[in-house]
């Protein structure tokens, strides 16, 4: 029953452990949205809870590119930035893609130590590709937990169903968005908002970390051309509405003053056209070395490929993997996964491969495997919106930095708000 348990897909988990009462406080708020306190978290915290009126909040505006905040199209975003603290050469980290990257916000290191280095790896225990949403897929305390033990009370409001499966029960508060999401995975923007402001409502965490899932989600969808662009418009402007209601109830209740907003995205986004898709599974396939030895994990716009042959031949395996991939039409490179600079760990497996802007991997099928125009996870996708907004004294007022900021960077920054030390963070504090 464990296994069978450590198997099921995050929300089928979430459903079976409030049914089983494994997570013993609920509360429904006003609007019927379903919030879960973990069990024994919201004890210690009540016991200890600090008074501090500090409030912080990090909001993931998923897939969102930095050129996508405009006076025009975003103006609350616009203005939140342009009165706050701008980091213009801000980036997401490898693999650039959801999982690992906001892993890498809520730990402040990168994934040799998280253990986290994609959406999809091949797990080697389970002689499979999945997900990375279980819980104990990250192998190193958040900065959740730290303010748990701190006596501040934090909460999560995560759109995506892997989000919310990999964030497990470590914050005192969260948003069960089981209800709302069977097809795609991930929950409406106005929903995830409207959780977000009920939780404050509800429980006023100090801290709160939320993933609006909608740009991403209209970025991936297999709509072409002018209708992809209205759509992603469409997308981008609610977004920035639901941001600007949620400041102005911060505003409202005079607890702007006391408040970091700290706004950013996980990766950017690339387009391909049909005819620009990489599949290396064929050609590794077709190699006497490598036949049925060779596992791929397809991250949009990264393969992992990992080698399942006899020790014995790895090295040689690996020269193979990368001068294949390297010869592939629409790659940009085939990396040692030892590289220095990818910090990716063992999990990554042996070979790192990215595309070039403007294409995508189909792995194993090149037809049906990855069908969506929409990818990141390669270095065309690197760039993301960075900055700090808020009423509270420690954020200054329309600061631009030249310095390159990077999502393990958030962990240390919101540690540093709350008054605790930093040290341990391979990131930075950015106030
Ligand atoms: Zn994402």
């Amino acid at each position: 029953m464990n296994a069978d348990t450590s198997t099921r897909r995050p929300f089928e988990r979430g459903v079976a452990d409030l049914r089983a009462g494994r997570r013993a406080v609920l509360t429904a708020a006003a609007s019927g949205l379903v919030f879960s306190s973990a069990l024994g978290a919201a004890e210690a915290a009540g016991a200890t809870a600090r008074s501090s009126p500090k409030r912080c909040y990090v909001i993931v505006t998923d897939g969102c590119r930095p050129d996508e905040i405009t006076a025009d199209l975003t103006p609350n975003l616009h203005r939140l930035r342009a009165h706050g603290m701008w980091w213009p050469r801000a980036t997401s980290m490898p693999v650039m893609e959801t999982i690992p990257n906001h892993v890498m916000m809520m730990t402040g290191h990168r994934p040799d130590r998280t253990g986290v280095p994609a959406n999809s790896f091949y797990d080697r225990a389970l002689g499979e590709v999945r997900d990375m949403d279980q819980p104990s897929d990250i192998r190193v305390g958040t900065v959740i937990e730290r303010l748990n033990r701190q006596g501040y009370t934090t909460g999560t409001v995560l759109s995506k169903e892997y989000l919310y499966g990999v964030f497990g029960d470590r914050a005192t508060h969260r948003w069960e968005p089981q209800p709302t999401l069977p097809i795609t995975n991930h929950a409406p923007d106005a929903f995830t908002m409207a959780a977000l402001r009920d939780m404050v409502t509800e429980f006023d965490p100090h801290f709160c970390f939320v993933n609006l899932g909608d740009i991403d989600r209209v970025g991936h969808a297999d709509l072409t051309g002018t209708t992809l662009k209205v759509a992603r418009t469409a997308a981008l402007a609610n977004t920035d509405r639901l941001v600007g209601q949620f400041v102005d109830d911060l505003k409202a209740s005079g607890a702007w003053r006391h408040t970091m907003l700290l706004v950013l995205a996980d990766h950017s986004m690339d387009w391909s056209v049909p005819t620009n898709v990489v599949s290396l599974s064929s050609g590794l396939e077709a190699d006497d070395l490598l036949a049925g030895h060779v596992q791929i994990a397809d991250n949009g716009g990264a393969d992992l490929v990992y080698w399942t042959g006899p020790d014995a031949d790895r090295e040689a395996a690996i020269d193979r993997i990368r001068d294949i991939a390297q010869a592939t039409d629409g790659v940009l490179k085939a990396w040692d996964r030892r590289a220095d600079w990818l910090r990716l760990g063992p999990e990554a497996g042996e070979v790192v491969v990215f595309c070039q802007a403007g294409w995508r991997f189909s792995d194993p099928d090149p037809l049906t495997s990855n069908p969506i125009p929409g990818n990141h996870g390669h270095p065309a996708t690197r760039a993301i919106p960075f900055f700090v907004a808020g009423g509270h004294p420690r954020v200054e007022h329309g600061a631009r930095s030249p310095r390159h900021a990077r999502t393990t960077d958030v962990a240390p920054t919101v540690a540093s708000f709350f008054g605790l030390g930093t040290g341990r963070y391979e990131g930075k504090a950015r106030i």
